[in-house]
């Protein structure tokens, strides 16, 4: 079975029955595997069915055209939606019984018309896993040991860079329960929108992006509680990072993320909010940038012509070659150097080349640990960092 091969095809028409077990057994198939979303694309030929496992999307089965109106009507049934209309979008939630119901807690539904009919996709949420002790994710020596000492200091700001779906959230709630074992009595509050991972010892708060608590309400307001370290789930706007930094000046510890490719484009982001350049040099400790990258599946891979294993696809791993994901990051701490450069007003290819003068390892050039020693690919490795068209 090759990478993005079908796994299979039903020959079948489309008979009622055969439709509700098969929409069911797709389902379980994707909670056994453990999939966060699955797409079902309709076509001029076939219906694709697409798992996405470990954050890449690829081809699951193909099934024949004549049952694509009955899969995507057994869909909305499952999901609540009307029947009736196929020309709106429509959102519902699927309640999955049996066993699987304890490992699936929350199934969405979303529909949405094309000129091949209805599109499907179905987002799957997971019981919470156990949560991982910071040395268990993967950090390398110096960059685990700079994160504690981060984590220890009285204030200053740490931020987490990378795309959706890059571990971050992961990172700072490891960081946080760090924090209330080694320094017990500091007064920790988060605002997330949602809450995605439950801590210990931890006041957690939930943000609604639309309603009357936004980030920044809740920031000002929250401030007043006298909070020792606080985490922000995302600086997505001028208003919030103006407030997260002068919380990171004024005697707070603050974590957060922000979207951005590298640390330094994190650091330029602040500047375009309209932070002024002594705030960001004398708030920010540091930048901490992540990917997860795809590793190979240890039952199916092979050494390839260069010596270096690549993927194959066997039932362990749905045919895709891969299976779990691994972490690599690059981050760097403000020093002096940098803040003048910050201050001069550089720009990203002067911070870029002054990093690199300086010998700084890039994400990329971490992660090709991870394809020398057989753990992922160097195709896998350009798609995580973007280096190449994203294959999804
Ligand atoms: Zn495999």
């Amino acid at each position: 079975m090759g990478g993005a091969a079908p796994r299979k095809d039903r020959e079948q028409g489309p008979d009622p029955q055969d439709v509700v077990g098969l929409v069911d057994d797709l389902l379980n198939q994707a909670i056994d595997a453990g999939a966060s979303d699955i797409h079902f694309e309709p076509g001029a030929q076939q219906l694709d069915v697409k798992f996405r496992l470990d954050g890449a999307l690829s081809l699951f089965e193909s099934l024949p055209v004549a049952l694509s109106e009955n899969v995507v009507a057994r869909l909305k049934v499952l999901g609540g939606l009307m029947t009736y209309r196929n020309d709106i979008p429509q959102e519902g939630r699927i309640e999955i019984s049996g066993d699987r119901s304890s490992q699936a807690t929350d199934v969405r539904l979303a529909v949405f018309p094309t000129i091949y009919g209805q599109r499907a996709v179905v987002r799957l949420f997971y019981r919470q896993q156990k949560l991982l002790e910071l040395a268990q994710l993967g950090f390398d020596g110096p960059t685990e040991a700079a994160l504690k000492a981060i984590a220890a200091q009285n204030q200053g700001v740490l931020l987490v860079t990378g795309p959706a779906g890059s571990g971050k959230s992961t990172t700072l709630a490891c960081i946080l329960r760090h924090l209330v074992r080694t320094l017990p009595g500091k007064s920790i509050v988060t605002l997330e929108d949602p809450v995605e991972i439950r801590i210990d010892g931890v006041t957690q708060v939930p943000i609604t992006p639309h309603g009357q608590m936004t980030f920044p309400t809740a920031l000002r307001s929250l401030l007043r509680q006298d909070p020792q370290v606080l985490m922000i789930g995302e600086i997505r706007d001028a208003e919030t990072a103006r407030i997260a930094i002068e919380a990171g000046l004024t005697g707070h510890l603050l974590m957060s993320t922000m979207h951005s490719g590298t640390p330094a484009g994190a650091l330029l982001r602040l500047l375009e909010m309209g932070i002024e350049p002594y705030q960001v040099t004398s708030s920010i400790s540091a930048v901490l940038n992540q990917r997860l990258v795809r590793r190979l599946c240890v039952n199916c891979r092979r050494p390839g012509q260069d010596g270096r294993f690549e993927p194959v696809g066997c039932d362990a791993c749905l045919g895709t070659g891969f299976k779990r994901r691994a972490l690599i990051a690059e981050m760097i701490r403000l020093d002096s150097e940098l803040r003048q450069a910050l201050l001069a007003k550089a720009d990203l290819d002067e911070m870029e080349a002054l990093l690199e003068s300086r010998g700084h390892v890039t994400i990329a050039e971490d992660g090709r640990r991870l394809v020398e020693d057989g753990t992922t690919t160097q195709a896998e490795l350009n798609r995580a960092c973007g280096t190449t068209p994203a294959q999804d």
